[in-house]
């Protein structure tokens, strides 16, 4: 008995000392301590040992126990620590190698030249007001002197969400519902996002942005417009831009016009740039027609205005020479580092 006692032991060392693994060692535990354990098995056969033997026996069984335990407990303890010391090693941050550069966001072009347009007007006393992007028919047309039969209404031009409501095609709607709110004097701007029902190429988009401009008090005329819109022009093109004002339409506006810019290019000689005229259309602009200023609770022999609609794109693309207004959404960030 005493043999097979040692047998058994030698034999579990062996096994322990080959584990390389904390699964192997339990293996091995199993194997010689389990239920049906080697040495499991020897206590199980000492109903066949004489009984004066026993004592002797079982001393023997536990001394042997209590050797692979403890061998098994150090074993643990070892395979524990290298397999720590092999995870701190494999985490270990090396602080000398060159960080990961953070990769700080771009203005885009759009937003350069709507900040210096807000810069431009809020220097002259304007307020940068916003409005909701669905809009009603109401404000987007009616109010604005656009009637239900006019060709700007039509499907093909504007989205509509229901019959009453559309996607605003133009910024002026939040100038009737600033109008309406009836604080005057007025003098505001109005950028933001407007839609079109326009197949995309390199000078349309059927979403866009527009900034609108809207000035209501007692005796504003045409010299008001006049001297705003040509400040304007110099502040953003440059002090010896000329500004060209030509006879137009708009249903909202009364006189109305559209207004040209010498060429910041050529300087008015005429170039490829301004295709050889000298000139650059940038607005449209006219005296708030007296019906709209009715419409909104203005009283028209009272108050007089002027409105002028510019194209933000159109100032992001002349100003930075983009040629192509599609590079303005594809936002390749290529192209957006350069301005
Ligand atoms: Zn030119």
């Amino acid at each position: 008995m005493k043999e097979k006692l040692q047998q058994i032991q030698a034999e579990a060392v062996r096994r322990i000392q080959e584990s390389d693994s904390l699964d192997k060692l339990n293996e091995a535990r199993v194997a010689f301590l389990g239920k049906k354990g080697e040495l499991t098995a020897v206590l199980k056969g000492m109903k066949d040992v004489a009984k004066e033997e026993r004592p002797l026996v079982g001393q023997l069984v536990n001394e042997t126990r209590e050797a692979i335990e403890s061998l098994l407990d150090q074993t643990k303890e070892k395979l524990e620590a290298r397999l720590m010391e092999q995870k701190l090693r494999e985490e270990v941050i090396d602080v000398t190698l060159p960080a990961k550069k953070a990769e700080i966001g771009h203005r885009h072009p759009n937003t350069i030249a709507l900040e210096e347009v807000e810069r431009i007007f809020i220097g002259m006393g304007y307020e940068v007001v916003e409005g909701p992007e669905v809009e009603y028919d109401l404000y987007n047309f009616e109010k604005l002197n656009i009637p239900a039969n006019h060709p700007a209404k039509d499907e093909q031009d504007t989205f509509y969400i229901n019959k009453d409501i559309v996607l605003r095609t133009q910024t002026s709607p939040v100038q009737a519902r600033v109008m309406e709110q009836g604080k005057l004097p007025i003098r505001m701007i109005a950028p933001g996002r407007v839609f079109r029902s326009d197949e995309v190429d390199a000078t349309h988009s059927p979403s866009f942005h527009q900034i609108e401009g809207l000035v209501v008090d007692k005796h504003i005329t045409f010299a008001d417009l006049k001297g705003t819109l040509e400040e304007f022009a110099k502040e953003l093109f440059g002090p010896e831009t000329k500004t060209k004002f030509r006879p137009h339409h708009f249903p909202f506006t009364e006189p109305s016009a559209e207004v040209d810019v010498t060429c910041f290019k050529c300087g008015g000689s005429g170039c490829r740039f301004c295709k050889g005229s000298g000139w650059i259309e940038i607005l449209g602009c006219g005296m708030v027609h007296p019906h709209v200023l009715e419409m909104c609770g203005i009283d028209p022999e009272e108050y007089s205005g002027f409105a002028f609609g510019v194209g933000l794109e159109r100032i992001a693309l002349l100003k930075y020479e983009i040629d192509d207004m599609r590079l303005l959404y594809e936002n390749d960030t290529r192209f957006l580092k350069q301005f």
